[in-house]
């Protein structure tokens, strides 16, 4: 065996997880070797399709410290690396038009004040002042929170890339992991398209395909690919750049700016699930749908047209869809791989891995190294759901409700 061939870890993924990963893991184990295995480029898959809303205050709080992270390490790799990844701080609006939304806001008001986040309560005429294109009539309350943005996940993702490479990472593309090589239940190494490779510690952060891999080692992973999917208008100055993020919990809806445009996605009531196994290795000419999701949101316009009636009449010019690991409980699925030693996922990421990624990375990085996660991943563990099989349907159809129903973070 070569020293090319030997790492301290191996993270097989090159996403925006396994990025972070060995972004955190050289940072904080300056002369470990850290080996990085991507079959296409990296952050091809679901990172580069994010719409990257980096929220920060979710009703489920214990996501929050890992966005927060995401924020510290934006700042820490800006300064490391003399360059502005220019993220957007236009803050959202949370608008509410049902007693329920009135309800989640008026929690969502008070998390965010115990994070020390500013928020404030608005009335529709300045909700419309900052959203032009918003009709109020049916709007109960809004909330107003100045410091959530948005970003390019391309960019974020290839800055942890770059990072970790200055730290000592090596990055390979273009290497396919084909299998996980084991003595007796403990994993030593991956097969790859480039020969075997040994490691301490292997990581998978295969995205939607990690199912695969667990499935090799015998362990039913938690998620399932849900697809998600959003659509870009046409410029119009009804969009003014700088307008917050829009969520919409009664239209199942959200917006933020695209330049002069609009970027508006919806939760379908039926979201569309495949199994791992299904999916093509690259899914650049993938087709999500034949249509470009028009009978999806044909069948929710009306919901979406009470807060935006402009939405019969406006141009879009972009379809852009792709799948994240979505699970029962929404819950992120991160941690130690049960019944097999030195093996880690970082996973189910529930259309919430852009903004998470700085948490996840950091987590994950510490589990590595044999040390604790600096933040409190239990409800994220790899066990909760017992043993299931994520390539059943009835585990698929599970998954795909729990997007549909989702009201918020
Ligand atoms: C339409 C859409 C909108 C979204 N909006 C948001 C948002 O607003 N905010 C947010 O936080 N998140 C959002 N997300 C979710 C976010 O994109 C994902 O959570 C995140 O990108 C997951 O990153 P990942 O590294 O786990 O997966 P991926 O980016 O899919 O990376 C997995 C990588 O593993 C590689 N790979 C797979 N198998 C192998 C193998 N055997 N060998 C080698 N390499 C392999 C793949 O090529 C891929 O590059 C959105 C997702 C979609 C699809």
């Amino acid at each position: 065996m070569t020293t090319a061939q030997q790492a301290d870890v191996i993270i097989v993924g090159g996403g925006i997880f396994g990025c972070a990963i060995a972004y955190y893991y050289t940072r904080n184990n300056p002369g470990r070797k850290v080996l990085v295995l991507e079959r296409n480029e990296i952050c091809n898959a679901a990172t580069s399709r994010a719409a990257a809303l980096l929220t920060r205050i979710r009703s489920k709080q214990h996501f929050i410290p890992l966005s927060l992270e995401t924020y510290a390490a934006i700042a820490a790799m800006e300064k490391q690396l003399q360059e502005s990844l220019d993220i957007k701080q236009t803050g959202v609006l949370h608008i509410a038009a049902s007693e329920n939304s009135v309800n989640d806001l008026k929690q969502l008001m008070q998390i965010a004040a115990e994070f020390g986040d500013t928020a404030e309560y608005i009335d529709n005429n300045t909700a419309k002042q900052k959203l032009p294109w918003l009709q109020t009539d049916e709007v109960l309350a809004t909330g107003f929170m100045p410091t959530e943005s948005y970003c390019d996940p391309y960019l974020l993702g290839t800055f942890f890339a770059r990072c970790a490479k200055m730290q000592g990472a090596n990055i390979r593309q273009g290497v396919a992991v084909t299998g996980l090589i084991q003595q007796q239940n403990i994993v030593t190494g991956v097969s790859t398209s480039a020969g075997n490779f040994y490691a301490d510690a292997v990581v998978i952060a295969t995205g939607t395909w990690s199912p695969l891999l667990g499935k090799q080692v015998g362990v039913g992973l938690p998620l399932a690919p849900v697809r998600s999917q959003y659509w870009i208008t046409e410029r119009h100055n009804l969009f003014p750049v700088t307008q917050p993020i829009a969520l919409l919990p009664d239209a199942q809806a959200y917006a933020r700016p695209e330049g002069g445009s609009l970027l508006f996605g919806i939760r379908e009531p039926q979201s569309l699930v495949v199994s791992p196994d299904k999916i093509p290795d690259d899914i650049s000419n993938y087709s999500f749908s034949a249509d470009g999701g028009m009978a999806d949101l044909a069948a929710v316009m009306h919901q979406l047209a009470k807060f935006f009636p402009g939405i019969y009449d406006i141009g879009l010019k972009h379809y852009i869809a792709g799948f994240s690991g979505y699970t029962p409980d929404n819950n992120l699925s991160i941690g130690k791989v049960p019944g097999v030693e030195q093996l880690f996922a970082a996973a189910g990421c529930v259309g919430a891995g852009i903004s998470t990624a700085g948490g996840v990375g950091l987590a994950l990085a510490e589990l590595v190294a044999g040390k604790q996660s600096p933040f409190d991943i239990s409800a994220f563990n790899l066990e909760r759901f017992g043993v299931i099989d994520p390539f059943s349907d009835e585990w698929l159809q599970q998954c795909a409700l729990a997007r549909s129903q989702k009201r918020s973070g």
